[in-house]
């Protein structure tokens, strides 16, 4: 079910618009709104998964893809050689504020750890 208020749902959809890097069937990458590094992506699955604890057992059909073209698109922008950072945050003390699947790609700067 795609839930008619689900803003990543209205990009896939192009009902809201967005800088789009890259789509396959099954998963959208977009430029981040408000970028936290010199190319920040947002990698989401074309259906709809309130976040990572919402994939059950498409594990396999969610995972394999969404992970393959974050790391495509991380390659598309050069960032293999000097490195990148994939994150994803579920639920409110992971920091999630938007209620889709999505993992971040970070790159072209020097990332610290542990995060704030
Ligand atoms: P999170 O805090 O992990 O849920 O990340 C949500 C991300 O979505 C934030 O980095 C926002 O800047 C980004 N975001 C929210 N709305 C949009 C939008 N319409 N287009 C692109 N990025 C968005």
């Amino acid at each position: 079910m795609t839930p008619s208020d689900c803003i990543f749902c209205k990009i896939v959809a192009g009902e809201i618009p967005a800088r789009i890097v890259a789509r396959t069937d099954s998963a959208l990458a977009f430029h981040d709104l408000n970028p936290q590094a010199p190319h920040h992506v947002l990698v989401i699955p074309t259906r709809h998964f309130g976040g990572a604890a919402s994939v059950g057992s498409e594990a396999t059909d969610v995972w394999a893809p969404l992970m393959s073209l974050a790391t495509e698109v991380a390659r598309k922008l050069e960032l293999d050689e000097k490195g990148y950072r994939l994150v994803l945050n579920q639920g409110a003390d992971g920091g999630q504020s938007v209620g889709h699947l999505h993992v971040h790609l970070l790159g072209g700067r020097r990332m610290s750890w542990p995060p704030g």
